[in-house]
Formats: C-alpha cells, sequence, structure tokens
C-alpha cells in the first residue's frame, strides 16, 4: 500500500463507496496539507457529501484508504476519528436549540474520556481547571466568529446565520488540524458569509486545513487554495479556482445538470 505524501494532513486515496448499485464516489484522491483551504464543488448528487462521511466514518469505503496525517483513517468509527482531531459540520446539522451558545461550543469540546468524566463527578481539581480552561477556549471561539455578545442567548433565539456560526464554533473549539465544512454559508447574509471567509482563512494561516463543501461560488473563489471537482462520483477536475472556473469540463458539468 502507498504511504501517504510527507506533511499531508488528509489523504483520501483513489476512494471508492457504494450504496447498492449507485457508486457515489467513484476512485476519488487528493492530498491536504496544513493550511491549506480545499473546496469540493460539484452539482447536486455529485458526492461531496458521501465522500465527507468516507473520510469521517459515517460511510463505508467500498475501496481505496483515507489518511489523517500518517494514520490509516479507513474505516474508522465516526467517534475515533473526531477524537483523533478530525472535525466537521453536517449539511442539514444544527445547533443544540434548548442551550445556550456557550454551552453548545463547549459541547465541541467534550469528548469525554472515562477519566474525565470520573474526575467531573468527584469534582477533582483537574477536572476543575480544565472545564475553566474549556469556557476560556469556548469564549475564544465566540469572541473570533464575532458573537461574543451571545455567549449566554439561547442557541433556538438565533437567527439562522447566527446557528450557522455556532456550528462552525463547535467544530473549531477543539484545536483540530483538519475541519471538514459541508455547505456553512447557507442562510448566511453577505456579511456573515465574509466573517465566515475572513474566520477560515485565519484558521488557514494558524495551519489548520480546510475541506470546504459549498455552493456559494464567490465564497469558494475568495478563499480556496485549490478546487476539486466532482461529478456523478467522479473527480473531473482539480487546479486553482482561476483554472477550474474557466475549465470547458467544469462549465459542461455544471450547465449540463441545470
Ligand atoms: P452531494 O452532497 O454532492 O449533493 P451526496 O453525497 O449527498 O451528493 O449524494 C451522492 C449520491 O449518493 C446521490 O445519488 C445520492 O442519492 C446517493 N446517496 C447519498 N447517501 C445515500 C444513502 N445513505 N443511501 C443511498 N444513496 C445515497
Ligand atoms: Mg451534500
Amino acid at each position: 500500500m502507498t504511504a501517504p505524501p510527507k506533511q499531508s494532513v488528509l489523504s483520501v486515496a483513489d476512494v471508492c463507496v457504494r450504496f447498492g448499485g449507485l457508486t457515489a464516489v467513484s476512485g476519488v484522491s487528493f492530498d491536504l496539507k496544513a493550511g491549506e483551504i480545499c473546496a469540493l464543488i460539484g452539482p447536486n448528487g455529485a458526492g461531496k457529501s458521501t465522500l465527507f462521511n468516507a473520510i469521517t466514518g459515517f460511510a463505508r469505503t467500498a475501496s481505496g484508504r483515507v489518511f489523517f496525517g500518517a494514520s490509516d483513517i479507513t474505516g474508522k468509527r465516526p467517534d475515533a476519528i473526531a477524537r483523533l482531531g478530525v472535525r466537521r459540520t453536517f449539511q442539514n446539522g444544527g445547533v443544540l436549540k434548548r442551550l445556550s451558545v456557550l454551552e453548545n461550543i463547549l459541547t465541541g469540546l467534550h469528548c469525554e474520556t472515562e477519566r474525565r468524566i470520573i474526575g467531573n463527578v468527584l469534582r477533582l481539581p483537574s477536572a476543575v481547571a480544565e472545564e475553566r480552561s474549556s469556557i476560556a477556549r469556548a469564549e475564544e471561539v465566540l469572541h473570533d466568529l464575532g458573537i461574543a455578545h451571545l455567549t449566554n442567548v439561547k442557541a433556538g433565539d438565533l437567527s439562522s446565520g447566527q446557528q450557522r456560526l455556532v456550528e462552525i464554533g463547535r467544530t473549531l473549539a477543539q484545536h483540530s488540524r483538519l475541519i471538514l465544512l459541508d455547505e456553512p454559508a447557507v442562510g448566511l447574509s453577505a456579511t456573515d458569509r465574509a466573517n465566515l471567509g475572513a474566520l477560515l482563512k485565519r484558521l488557514a494561516a494558524g495551519g489548520v486545513a480546510i475541506l470546504l463543501v459549498e455552493h456559494v461560488l464567490e465564497l469558494v473563489m475568495a478563499v480556496s487554495d485549490r478546487i476539486v471537482v466532482l461529478n456523478h462520483g467522479q473527480m473531473i477536475a482539480s487546479g486553482t479556482p482561476e483554472a477550474v472556473r474557466n475549465d470547458p469540463v467544469v462549465l459542461e458539468a455544471y450547465l449540463g445538470n441545470k
């Protein structure tokens, strides 16, 4: 088996996903390095969410491998992959509406270990200190997202755009090396989109690798170092935003699917 290229954070190697007779993802390969933003675009049904699911353990790969750094994570369970530091949002995910914004962000930090749960129950000093640092981290994330003033608001009372930001904040809370965002700009105002773009750029500058599924092409073009285009499960193009924008095969796939 071929090893992943050095310094790749994510390496997708010839991945196929099948649902019965349907091949939803067909032989897709690409790498993502630290600090890189890669957008995954393509018409509805192209296999973008399924590829996310294959990377994060929610869909079984029929063949191919997925590496996180040097670790082969193919076929691992979603919770195990999340614990390694691969974080994602879901296309139709959401916030926990009855919890406050702060509590929502904290859920992104709590990959509970048994030791931790026992520590919390016994109120061990280590657990108390950890809780304090979790809150500090959550507050930092809310500040970065520009929603610190909403810290104690119930998430269900927010606008849909603000709920999206909270959801993204949950994936950012734990300092992860790789985040996957499935259509994060849906329901965001132009201002929120611009803020989101700036946030993604800052995260990447800090070394986080970002895989972004997005239909808002303006955002994709503004933030991506590279774009991978899927159509009917196959990778039909990969390159800089400029190259992909002018690729006749890509234009055909979009127009042909309209
Ligand atoms: P995209 O996110 O690019 O819109 P999806 O990954 O959601 O596309 O879907 C790719 C293809 O796989 C579609 O034809 C879809 O109907 C099919 N598909 C996705 N999830 C399932 C599933 N759980 N069972 C069966 N077919 C699925
Ligand atoms: Mg999708």
